[in-house]
């Protein structure tokens, strides 16, 4: 594997950290102090589109996608990219517009009329748009083989009832991919995948979630109530379903994703070291030995997860199956992270008591990280079962 970071990347990540330190970090932040998330006409969301931001990665066959500054390319493109952009507002990134985690079940699952009709929109669009991805319901988002949504044929539409809670950006989206089964005797294979549109009837109850950190997006839950949706918004259509036996088959052994959050770890423990060795520095407390130890051991941890992120990411891009080593750079890195915060706050001493520091802010942000794609405990759960040859 080769670690070099090329002339292009670094272009992008020198780009991209002058826009953090002069916009990301900022809004950041003063979305944190109102605590609240931005509101959808924040003059902030004209700046991103106009810096590229808020596109999708799908194109009309024959035609270039449009380029995008934090996306696309590789997966190992992807984790560098992430971990710049967390460094400076992780936050942020899930507040900026575009179809977000809905994105790659449309592109994964759905027909081609289905991606010209959701993600075209998302093509160089005139004001900020957004979508949204709701699988977790407010009994539990860990055991996805059991969610309780439920989905019925009715006609040639789809009725669907249940509730779903902490879905970034429900309230302002477009569409949201909303996850339901068919039958829940079935696990995994009675899901159903479905583009339920703003304004449907029967979507409703939006109501935004109380979170410590990542104050800048909204994550909201809400409710469908005898939910009609047409046929055509079942992604894939029924004989996707058909052929796969039900959802499973669809699941990949490559993931991009828990490279790429474990990547956004590392860059806001990046964040917390540099604020804490800054600290350090102006009290007067780097010449103590325990205290350099320890900053030491924290920029280890991180740039040994961000080691293993890069490599899960490059078995993706050789499409090499990656679940152990995504799933252990998605347990370690959070981890590694809230130390490197956790010691800034020490260093502050009572002033990192107070509520109101970067590094409380960091802090706060990052343990969503250890919860967001499959908790740290699942990867654990994950890996153990992966060491010892027991089915997953
Ligand atoms: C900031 C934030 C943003 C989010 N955004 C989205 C979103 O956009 N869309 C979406 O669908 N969801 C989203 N989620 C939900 C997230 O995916 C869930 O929180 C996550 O899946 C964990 O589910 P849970 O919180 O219900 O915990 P539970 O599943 O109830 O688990 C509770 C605890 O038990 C542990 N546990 C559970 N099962 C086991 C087991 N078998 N063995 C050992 N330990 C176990 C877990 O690790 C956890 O510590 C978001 C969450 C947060 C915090």
């Amino acid at each position: 594997m080769n670690f070099s970071i090329d002339a292009a990347q670094r272009e992008r990540l020198a780009w991209l950290r002058e826009l953090g330190r002069t916009e990301l970090r900022p809004a950041g932040l003063r979305a944190d102090r109102a605590g609240a998330p931005l509101p959808p006409d924040d003059p902030f969301f004209e700046t991103l589109l106009a810096a590229g931001f808020g596109g999708t990665l799908w194109a009309p066959a024959g035609e270039r996608r449009a380029d995008h500054p934090t996306r696309g390319h590789s997966a190992v493109t992807q984790v560098l990219l992430a971990e710049e952009s967390s460094y400076w507002d992780r936050g942020i990134g899930v507040a900026t517009p575009g179809p977000g985690l809905g994105e790659p079940p449309i592109l994964g699952m759905g027909t081609d009329a289905q991606k010209a009709r959701f993600l075209g929109p998302f093509r160089n669009p005139p004001r900020p748009i957004w979508g949204a991805f709701a699988m977790t319901e407010p009994s539990g988002g860990s055991d996805v083989a059991n969610i309780r949504t439920r989905a019925r044929k009715d006609g040639d539409a789809w009725v669907l009832n249940g509730a779903k809670a902490f879905c970034g950006n429900a309230s302002r989206a477009e569409w949201i991919v909303v996850f339901a089964t068919v039958d829940p005797a079935l696990g995994r294979g009675g899901h159903r995948a479905f583009v339920v549109e703003r304004g449907s009837p029967g979507l409703g109850g939006f109501r935004l979630e109380k979170k410590m950190g990542l104050k800048a997006y909204e994550s909201t839950s809400f409710f469908l109530e005898d939910c009609r949706v047409p046929g055509a918004n079942l992604l894939g259509g029924e004989d996707y379903y058909a052929a796969r036996a039900g959802f499973k088959g669809a699941m990949n052994t490559f993931n991009a994703g828990r490279p790429a959050i474990a990547a956004m770890a590392v860059g806001i423990g990046r964040a917390a070291l540099d604020e804490a060795t800054q600290h350090a520095r102006e009290a007067g407390l780097l010449a103590r030995e325990r205290i350099r130890d320890r900053l030491e051991r924290s920029r280890r941890r991180l740039k040994a997860c961000m080691l293993l992120a890069l490599r899960a990411a490059w078995l993706a891009d050789q499409r090499q199956p990656n679940m152990l080593e995504a799933s252990m750079a998605k347990a370690q890195a959070p981890l590694a992270a809230l130390e490197a915060a956790s010691l800034g706050k020490e260093i502050l001493g009572l002033a990192g008591g107070r509520g109101d520091n970067l590094l409380d802010k960091l802090f706060r942000d990052v343990k969503a990280l250890d919860i967001v794609e499959g908790t740290g405990q699942i990867q654990r759960v994950v890996m153990a079962r992966q060491l010892l040859n027991l089915p997953n």
